[in-house]
């Protein structure tokens, strides 16, 4: 199928998303649909990993793993480079509270590091390999969308009209729009959207170990100014996420090496934010817990310290929270960022987008099955319905999370202290907890 300039019709789907095509072709329902995923960014190959990590990483869920294996891009992953790790420990600067998630005494996977360059290029590696009905345009930009309007309507338009910059339009049942947190597609459909910055930037860097170590542990420590994550890479590297106030960060920034790496050490390591009456309080109400559960809980780990940063530069993105009330409109789906965008403290951004595939997939095939048009609104109420209910109440335990963790006044800290500590000991609702996370 070849694609001119000119008004074109396309008796199938405009798909913007590499899962999401690559799930609808594994899926024998949907396996002759045509669908086109426009790209408005170069196509990344990657013949060989780079000898470096990249700073941009993502932790990826069992749930995100498990739909990337059943397209086949999960073996690519394996082969190219990935962490998995076993445990994960949540703690407070201000006080002696901690959390530990993990898997029946370390024996499974908890979630897997990924760097989003090696997620790329293995989803794309599957889509090389996709029959003709399959396309991808890369560096093709969406500039203009049609809707579709009512039958009655004078003029009546059916199908979604994509216009390129290049020029070129198309026509399709169904958009599936995937264009990130300042979708085009939602804005031009004035879909109301719930949405505002953060007062906080995260910087993003890859962290040399003073010592190899098994480095399987994903580890986070809430500051007064934002949480810092250290994310295993191999035995001696780990990524860093360090979520902070603009201005702190842009200074994180400009630091040398050396001091770069004292401040996250510090930031890791110190104790300047805690106060004896919390220690005091939060020591006593630990001990009654343990009067009652001897046996739960998990001791402590240190973190790894770091000795210094990789090539790469460090980076740092603005953060932010937006939610689209609606997903769907006619003819229209949005999924990932584009309807939901979250702080990166959960590692859940990308694998919420995953759980959008894996729905709107498995809707779509039975709207296939059944002979109707992908573009019938009952099943794409379904998505929206099935996704509101899973991405709401994970953004909004989130943000909470954030606002919670954001000062050290004592009262606060004091509450957020017991409630950690309760729910560490609490192994039935750590695990309902790791369950949901891990969708
Ligand atoms: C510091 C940081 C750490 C994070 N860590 C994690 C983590 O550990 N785990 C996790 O799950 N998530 C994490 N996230 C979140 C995750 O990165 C995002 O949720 C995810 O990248 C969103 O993917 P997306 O495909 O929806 O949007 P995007 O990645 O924004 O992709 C949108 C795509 O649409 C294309 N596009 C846009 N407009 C057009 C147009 N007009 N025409 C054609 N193409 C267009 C763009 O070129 C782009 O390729 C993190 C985020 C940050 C900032």
């Amino acid at each position: 199928m070849s694609y001119q300039p000119g008004n074109r019709q396309l008796p199938g789907s405009v798909y913007r998303c590499r899962s999401v095509i690559q799930t609808f072709c594994m899926d024998p329902n949907l396996a002759g649909k045509k669908i086109l995923l426009l790209e408005a960014g170069h196509k990344k190959v990657m013949d060989r990993v780079p000898g470096t990590y990249s700073t941009r990483v993502s932790s990826i869920s069992p749930g995100s793993a498990a739909l990337l294996s059943g397209i086949g891009a999960w073996e690519h992953i394996t082969r190219m480079r990935y962490k998995p790790y076993k445990r994960m420990q949540v703690w407070d600067a201000c006080s002696d509270a901690l959390i530990t998630f993990d898997k029946e005494d370390l024996l499974d996977e908890m979630a897997y590091i990924v760097e989003n360059d090696i997620v790329v290029a293995a989803i794309t590696r599957q889509l090389d390999a996709l029959p003709e009905n399959v396309q991808v345009k890369y560096k093709s930009k969406v500039v203009k969308y049609t809707w579709p309007t009512p039958h009655h309507a004078a003029e009546s338009v059916p199908w979604v009209k994509v216009t390129l910059a290049n020029g070129e339009t198309l026509q399709t049942k169904l958009l599936i729009g995937a264009d990130g947190p300042n979708s085009m597609v939602r804005q031009k459909l004035g879909i109301p959207t719930v949405k505002w910055n953060y007062d906080q930037s995260a910087l993003v860097a890859v962290l040399r170990l003073s010592e190899s170590t098994e480095n399987n542990v994903a580890w986070q420590r809430f500051l007064p100014t934002g949480p810092i994550a250290m994310l295993p890479l191999s035995d001696t590297e780990s990524s860093l996420v360090w979520s902070t106030g603009h201005r702190l960060a842009e200074e994180l920034l400009e630091l040398d090496e050396e001091s770069f790496v004292d401040a996250v050490n510090s930031a890791f390591w110190s104790n300047e934010n805690q106060s004896d009456l919390i220690e005091t309080a939060g020591a006593l109400f630990r001990g009654a817990l343990s009067a009652i559960m001897p046996s739960a809980g998990s001791p402590r780990q240190l973190p790894p310290s770091v000795a210094g940063i990789g090539p790469k530069s460090r980076v740092m993105f603005p953060l932010g929270i937006g939610h689209a009330s609606e997903y769907i409109r006619h003819r229209v789906a949005l999924i990932g960022d584009a309807a939901h965008r979250v702080h990166p403290l959960a590692g859940q951004g990308a694998n919420l987008g995953f759980g959008d595939v894996a729905c709107l997939t498995q809707l779509l095939s039975q709207a296939a099955f059944n002979g109707k048009d992908l573009g019938a609104i009952q099943y794409l109420l379904e998505y929206e319905t099935e996704r509101q209910r899973h991405n709401l109440p994970m953004m909004t335990a989130i943000d909470l999370m954030k606002r919670l963790y954001s000062t050290n006044a004592a009262p606060v800290v004091l509450l957020r202290t017991f409630g950690l500590q309760a729910t560490n000991m609490l192994p039935t609702l750590k695990e309902q907890i790791m369950a949901y996370a891990s969708k």
